[in-house]
């Protein structure tokens, strides 16, 4: 199905979806100059825990994404957020069953539409950790992703975007990173490749949406600057907690920059033995 026939039927039965990216309107034809990410120092990083939902019956829920998927995903969403000095620490990959999946069945079947707050409800409750952010990977609905507020975005595995000069060549880290920055308080703006552009691969942002999303990103909770992160690394080494530290040094080895290597090292030196259950 091409983009805009997709474009077509989505408008039918999402017009509840206020908030979600269903209405591309290329207004203006502007393009940012890239920025360039700040010095290593002045990044914060925010959690991510990334949900892959499974639902036996629900194929359009079922999520067939790998932890190689992931990986390449958030790694390319980091290569994105980068310019702004923004870091997502990947602090858990969950693969869980969809919540609530009876109701779901009988609203589709109803025939009446599904509204926003029934896919809210596939996010089942036990996993959803007070920091951070957290991104719903299903396999289809009828719009790329949407951010639900409270911390929650939705993606389309089956993600298509409309491809625009010098924008990314996957679909996903596109969308995850497009959702990640309502998260942070950017609204939509229609230059073709600007991140925030509706329906594009475009991924810049100006100096004022860098500035808003940080300032949004201080006040997520969880979120480290990069100094605090290397606290809580060195403190939970020094505790034992070898998995939390070396999840820290792995974030800290992720960002570009001056501390990346050191932090790769002391990640590395960390050695985690596998569990023997005999
Ligand atoms: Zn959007």
């Amino acid at each position: 199905m091409d983009w805009a026939h997709r474009r077509s039927c989505r408008a039918v039965w999402l017009v509840a979806l206020a908030s979600a990216c269903v209405t591309p309107g290329f207004a203006a034809e502007g393009r940012d100059l890239g920025i360039a990410p700040p010095p290593y120092g002045e990044f914060v990083v925010i959690p991510l825990r990334v949900h892959i939902l499974s639902a036996t019956d629900l194929p359009e829920i079922d999520c067939g994404l790998t932890d190689a998927d992931i990986d390449r995903i958030v790694a390319k969403v980091n290569g994105i957020w980068h310019q702004a000095g923004i870091h997502w620490g990947l602090d858990a990959v969950i693969r869980e069953p969809a919540a609530r999946q009876n109701e779901f069945t009988k609203a589709r079947d109803a025939g009446t539409g599904l509204p926003l707050d029934l896919f809210r409800s596939l996010a089942p409750e036990s996993s959803k950790t007070k920091e951070g952010l957290h991104v719903y990977y299903i396999h289809r609905f009828s719009v790329n992703g949407v951010y639900l507020g409270d911390a929650t975005a939705f993606v389309q595995e089956t993600a298509k975007l409309r491809p625009v000069a010098g924008g990314i060549e996957e679909p996903l880290p596109r969308v995850t990173a497009h959702e990640l920055g309502h998260a942070l308080g950017l609204p939509h703006r229609q230059d073709l490749t600007n991140l925030l552009a509706s329906g594009t691969t475009g991924t810049t942002l100006n100096a004022a949406e860098v500035e808003r999303a940080r300032e949004f990103a201080r006040k997520t909770p969880g979120t480290r600057t990069v100094g605090e992160l290397r606290q809580t690394a060195e403190a939970t080494e020094m505790d034992g907690d070898l998995t939390r530290a070396r999840l820290a040094w792995s974030h800290l080895a992720a960002i570009p920059g001056a501390g990346a290597a050191e932090s790769a090292r002391r990640r590395d030196q960390i050695i985690i033995q596998p569990k023997r259950s005999d």
